[in-house]
């Protein structure tokens, strides 16, 4: 049985102690988020994703959906809509929507710590709503006020679900390829037409109605990116004035058999002159997608989060309980038949691995939404320009790392258990097995390692990056005479340097062959992930060395950094030499003799 408990004090610990959103949420004005209420929804979030959706994590996984191909409706695993329902009842949907919508209004940070537990509790569950959050944030942001109130109101109050339907099985990382049509009708209407794959929640039993936001091409359209629009295409026929028509011309063609996640459905969708509605400007809609999808890879970052720390849980545990060998300087527990794992250099090296990275990754996670309340909230125009150019640069960092590690995190679990988590037994194979689509999903790690280093720094001038070596070198100084904090901050210094050297360096070899840029990037956003991370662990034995700390979150935040930076920050050094190492011994071996 594999189990999960919310990590409400680490959570506590990241948000209000390491990233100070206390602080800003006052600031930005979220007047009614005190902390007494966030402290208690948090308990009950806890409450509602141990008892509720993890229980049903492995049935879900073990019933998968079924499709009828009949009528082409798709039947969600047992309890999933049950739950769905609590989750309704309960306002979860709309916890940070806006309240003139039904929402509630709260940070999205506050709201990223509860969607870790919703995908730790139960990632396959959680994706019907990841998709319904990211249709949140794309109609509010550029939705007419009649879409706002007709569709917004009921995804914010979890009537309806959205959907993200870009993908076509000829266009996947490259959507200026997508030939889904869109021809204007009558009454300002649009006929979609095309087939789109591998949609996330694209039929289900959870609501009703379901709201399908897709990227289609109006028949004038340039072709490439610049030629795509955004359509809102609702599963049953939805008027201006609300009122629920006939079923609209969707329909769910078949659905996926795939390595995880099987209780969250993915999708054949055919369009066949199905009636929708312009949101945003014609031959715009990968801005407003935009919105969406980076709401939504910060969403699958926290994935990766979420899993590490759930397969911690039990891998820890695990080690703690099971006797197997002496610990080679002499028996610890003489009086038992054998010493437990935890003893072993190696498990400790694993567990520590999955508790620095999972911690690390929470920080970094919380800080980047953090941004995005600044963004919503934020009336000064230098602090949103700022926020906005940071949020840029972090995100593809933690949609693609927290992704990596978690699928590093729960293979390292998985070796705790030996044999015994191979089997399905202890559900420590279903974890590494659902890891493995967040690094493909939501652009995958090739595609954030080219936006992270192409778009997100090298365009703009290093922007971003500026602004990450300007945080690090001002909390370097604020700890530069204090001798608890000096081997933290020396290497977490260099490694600034270092981070500014390596992007000269790639930009300055691609300006002569952008080849460079795609054979650097991976190892970029690899580099920048340690990096990050470096300075994340060394906030955390700051704050947790502030008075009225408890001495063990004290000790365990000091001990797990000085693991970080001895043996997993030197990664960084390989991942260096690769960059500098260069394109040609990538590309100078011809395409034909791959096989020789
Ligand atoms: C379970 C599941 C759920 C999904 N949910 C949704 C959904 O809800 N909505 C939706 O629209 N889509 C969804 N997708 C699709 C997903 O986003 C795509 O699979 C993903 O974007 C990659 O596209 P592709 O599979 O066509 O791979 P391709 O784009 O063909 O890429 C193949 C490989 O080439 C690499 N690659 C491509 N271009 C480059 C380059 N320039 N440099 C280096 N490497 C490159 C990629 O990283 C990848 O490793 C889902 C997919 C799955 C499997």
């Amino acid at each position: 049985m594999n189990r999960y408990t919310a990590p409400v004090r680490d959570m506590k610990f990241a948000l209000y102690d390491v990233v100070g959103a206390e602080a800003l949420y006052a600031k930005l004005g979220y007047a009614h988020a005190t902390r007494d209420l966030l402290d208690a929804v948090m308990d009950e979030a806890a409450k509602f994703t141990e008892t509720v959706l993890a229980p049903l994590n492995e049935s879900g996984d073990e019933h998968g959906c079924a499709f009828d191909p009949a009528s082409g409706d798709v039947a969600t695993p047992p309890g999933f809509k049950a739950a769905y329902d609590q989750f309704v009842d309960g306002g979860w949907p709309g916890l940070t929507g806006p309240e003139t919508m039904g929402g509630q209004d709260l940070p999205e940070s506050f709201g990223a710590a509860l969607k870790e537990m919703l995908d730790a509790a139960n990632l396959s569950w959680s994706n019907y709503s990841l998709l319904s959050h990211g249709a949140i944030e794309a109609l509010k942001h550029h939705g007419e006020d009649w879409q706002k109130e007709v569709f917004l109101k009921a995804i914010v109050e979890g009537r309806w679900t959205g959907t993200m339907c870009l993908t076509e099985p000829h266009c996947g990382s490259d959507l200026g390829l997508l030939k889904t049509k869109a021809e204007p009708v009558a009454d300002g209407k649009y006929a979609i037409t095309g087939t789109k794959i591998f949609i996330t929640g694209g039929e289900h039993d959870l609501t009703d109605n379901i709201i399908h936001l897709v990227l289609a091409r109006l028949p004038d359209a340039p072709a490439g990116t610049k030629g795509i629009s955004l359509f809102i295409v609702p599963k049953l026929r939805t008027a201006r004035d609300g009122s629920i028509g006939e079923r609209n011309t969707v329909r769910c063609g078949s659905i996926e058999e795939k390595m995880g996640i099987h209780g969250s459905v993915t999708c054949v969708m055919n369009f066949d002159g199905a009636e929708g509605y312009l949101i945003g400007q014609a031959n715009k809609g990968l801005n407003a997608m935009f919105t969406m999808m980076n709401t939504a890879r910060l969403a699958v970052g926290l994935q990766g989060l979420a899993l590490i720390d759930r397969a911690y849980q039990n891998a820890l545990a695990y080690a703690r309980d099971r006797l197997q060998m002496r610990s080679l300087s002499g028996a610890k527990f003489p009086d038992k038949p054998a010493d437990p794992l935890i003893v072993h250099p190696d498990i400790r090296r694993m567990l520590l691995t999955c508790k620095a990275l999972g911690e690390g990754s929470r920080m970094l996670a919380l800080h980047a939404a953090t941004l995005v309340d600044v963004l919503e909230r934020t009336t000064d125009e230098k602090e949103r320009k700022d926020a906005d150019i940071l949020l840029g640069f972090v995100t593809p960092i933690v949609k693609a790392m927290l992704t990596e590690w978690g699928n590093e995190c729960t293979y390292h679990a998985l070796q705790v258990f030996g044999g015994h988590g191979y089997v399905r037994e202890w559900g420590m194979e279903q974890l590494a097995r659902d890891a493995r689509i967040t690094t493909i999903y939501e652009g995958t790690t090739q595609i954030q390692a080219l936006d992270l280093l192409g778009r997100k720094t090298l365009q703009l001038q290093g922007a971003g990056l500026q602004q990450f070596l300007q945080m690090i070198a001002a909390f370097c100084s604020e700890h530069a005479t204090n001798p608890a904090m000096t081997e933290f901050i020396l290497p977490l210094a260099e490694h600034a340097k270092l981070w500014g050297e390596v992007t000269m360096e790639v930009g300055r070899k691609a300006v002569a062959n952008a080849d460079e840029v795609g054979a650097a990037s991976v190892d970029y956003l690899f580099f920048s992930g340690y990096v990050s991370l470096a300075y994340w662990w060394a906030k955390a034995v700051a704050a947790a060395d502030r008075d009225g700390q408890p001495a063990d979150l004290r000790t365990a935040k000091r001990e797990t950094a000085r693991f970080f930076f001895a043996r997993i920050l030197p990664r960084t050094q390989s991942h260096v030499a690769a960059m500098r190492s260069g394109a040609a011994n990538l590309l100078d071996l011809d395409a034909a003799l791959f096989d020789s």
